[in-house]
């Protein structure tokens, strides 16, 4: 008898979904079969942290929480503060009937962007011009480290958008026109996620360890074809065109593992993706066989009825019955509990739906180690704005600078600039401004102007450290042309571009430099040497100036490391970067890609001029040792003559 009872209290102590020793299939079946309707329309939830409470995490079993627009605790909060509020909403989670855990969600886009101090990568356009993938795999690996520093374990990035048309806000965001090498570059998901061998890549979600997240692949799809790049329009594109330019990404990222993807505000063709069931659950989920979950993007799912949420039944209805499995409300979450649980109890969605829905998002949290480890220690906070960290955004800089133009007349070239000038000039608007620098989805979800928000390094900064001590460095935001011509300034940089911008608010039909821009480049490159780096998220209008700049450099969105622009200006390397996109000469070209028949570029898809790095004696823009040598060296060799010849050796 005393052996019976025991084993049957083992045996009602067993709770399969929680030993991590049942294959993770029979952990999910496992748990699911447990779950009520309410339970499992809780996990489909994702909420902003801003209506969120632990109180509320428990009650209604909230799946996920999110960062909307990458909102903090507060302006400054560290790591510390970031580890302490995810395990408080997690704790409410844990404490749920069947202590489920909530999986937190941050649009980390280029970087852990939303963070004090983290470190700020170049955008994407600019990882783009690197033509390095292995570089991309690095900066998501670095990434995954600071993200889950803050306790964080799942980011929407990478977009994987190939954008067709610059007049697009969201251009920025995409690593290219070119299709390949959006491709290329789904090997930042090896980096966020943890690396799977090659032949065991089968497309099942992957996420290996403690210091890795959970990835999105966005926006699907066609995001990026939109007519007149106009934001969350409509693309209109024939089965072809869809599936050899906007979906090869998609392969690829399911490949490789993604664990979630995000459906677009876009339409195709008319209809809303978030409505799309032949293109998310027929080909994503069948054809492309993808197993982990999908999500809507920010009220996604309301704008599938005309105006937004006019009708919102049937928004939840059409957007579930799509096969969107988690929903980013992000507010009005008890409207969408109430609409589904409804639809679901009164046989208009089958319940099957649900449990697909439920399966693949239990599905993910069970595979990550989510259940196992469902609370984050301090043990990473450092990794937040690491040096090596930084070092890395330095590197990738570099790669992303593509030099579009170098010397007026042929052996006329500006650069590399000299170190030991006595005088040079440094002017426009973009030369001290790290918000500029990073550009939108940085601190605040439109980005910041200025260079207080966060800690880095601008280019005037740069320039600073990196020449001659005795060099003068004179700054002026926009200098008056008889001050540039009377100061004798041996050679000038003038740093321009576009101010920080995302999603709609960076649509633009012009796509014009802002200004003093203009001004700037006509008032110091007509009175001395200049060298112009453009600070932008896409090409913009530039062939009006070109004849009176000595060199042009496409810096794009470079982020937090403006060391990395030195670094080539003053041949400490060499450039490397290749266009990622087309750039037009007017905007009445656009749309306009390569293999157009009408292509008639400014500067063609690929083209960017190549330079060798110099070595040069005096480098205080290097932290290692290495330029220093030569200049110990001769300093030593010289002491050693001098006293020599005064006898005292
Ligand atoms: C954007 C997404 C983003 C989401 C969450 C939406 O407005 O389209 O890319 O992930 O907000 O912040």
């Amino acid at each position: 008898l005393w052996l019976w009872c025991c084993t049957a209290m083992a045996k009602a102590e067993y709770v399969k979904y929680k030993d991590p020793k049942q294959p993770v299939a029979v952990r999910v079946k496992d748990l699911l079969s447990r779950m009520t309707l309410e339970e499992k329309v809780g996990q489909m939830v994702q909420i902003d942290r801003i209506v969120a409470t632990a109180d509320i995490m428990k009650t209604y079993s909230i799946g996920s929480l999110l960062s909307g627009g990458g909102s903090t605790p507060h302006p400054q909060a560290t790591a510390e503060d970031w580890v302490n509020m995810v395990n408080e909403f997690q704790n409410g989670s844990l404490s749920s009937r069947l202590g489920i855990p909530m999986i937190y969600g941050i649009d980390a886009v280029h970087g852990h962007n939303n963070v004090y101090n983290a470190t700020i990568f170049p955008h994407n356009i600019g990882l783009g011009a690197t033509r390095d993938p292995q570089l991309v795999k690095r900066i998501g690996a670095a990434t995954a480290l600071e993200v889950r520093a803050t306790g964080i374990p799942y980011v929407f990035a990478p977009c994987i958008a190939v954008c067709r048309d610059p007049r697009w806000g969201r251009c920025y965001e995409s690593y290219s026109e070119d299709h390949k090498i959006v491709q290329e570059m789904t090997e930042i998901i090896l980096g966020l996620q943890g690396d799977i061998p090659a032949n065991s890549r089968k497309g099942v979600p992957y996420v290996g360890g403690k210091n890795k997240v959970a990835a999105c692949a966005k926006h699907f799809v066609g995001d990026g074809g939109t007519t007149n790049g106009i934001n969350e329009n409509n693309t209109v594109i024939d089965m072809h065109g869809l599936l050899s330019i906007h979906m090869p990404a998609y392969s690829d990222s399911i490949i490789k593992g993604v664990s979630t993807i995000m459906v677009s505000y876009s339409s195709l063709n008319g209809e809303k993706m978030h409505a799309n069931h032949s293109l998310i659950t027929g080909f994503l989920k069948g054809t492309l066989k993808f197993k982990g979950f999908v999500i809507s993007d920010w009220e996604g799912i309301d704008r599938i009825t005309s105006p937004p949420h006019s009708n919102y039944s049937y928004s939840v209805q059409a957007g579930i019955q799509a096969g969107i499995d988690m929903v980013m409300l992000p507010f009005n979450f008890t409207e969408f509990i109430d609409d589904l649980t409804y639809l679901v109890k009164n046989n208009i969605i089958p319940m099957d739906r649900i449990d697909d829905a439920v399966a693949r998002i239990l599905f993910v949290k069970f595979n990550m180690g989510l259940f196992e480890n469902p609370l984050s220690d301090l043990s990473l906070v450092n990794q937040l704005g690491n040096q090596a960290h930084r070092d890395l955004a330095r590197e990738a800089v570099r790669k992303s600078l593509v030099l579009l133009k170098n010397g007026k007349i042929a052996n006329d070239s500006l650069l590399p600039l000299s170190k030991k000038a006595s005088k040079i000039l440094v002017a426009g608007s973009h030369a001290d401004n790290l918000g500029y620098q990073c550009g939108g989805w940085t601190i605040t979800w439109q980005g910041f102007s200025g260079n207080n928000y966060t800690r880095g390094t601008t280019i005037l900064s740069a320039i600073t450290s990196t020449v001659d001590p005795k060099t003068e460095v004179v700054y002026r935001e926009n200098p008056d042309g008889d001050f540039v011509k009377s100061s004798k300034f041996d050679y000038a940089i003038v740093v321009v571009g576009e101010h920080p911008y995302t999603e709609s608010a960076g649509d633009s039909l012009n796509l014009t430099m802002a200004d003093p821009g203009p001004y700037v480049i006509s008032n110091v490159c007509g009175a001395v040497k200049c060298i112009v780096v453009v600070i932008s998220g896409r090409p913009i209008v530039i062939e009006p100036y070109v004849s009176l700049i000595d060199a042009l450099v496409a810096a794009w969105l470079p982020g937090t490391e403006g060391q990395g622009v030195t670094d080539a200006l003053f041949g400490d390397y060499g450039f490397s970067g290749k266009l990622p996109r087309t750039w037009f000469r007017t905007v009445d070209q656009l749309p306009m890609n390569v293999g157009d028949s009408h292509y008639d570029p400014l500067f063609p898809f690929g083209y960017g001029i190549t330079t060798e790095s110099v070595p040069s004696l005096v480098s205080r823009s290097t932290s290692a040792g290495v330029d220093g040598r030569p200049y110990i060296l001769i300093f030593m060799v010289s002491l050693f003559i001098s006293l020599y010849f005064t006898g005292e050796f």
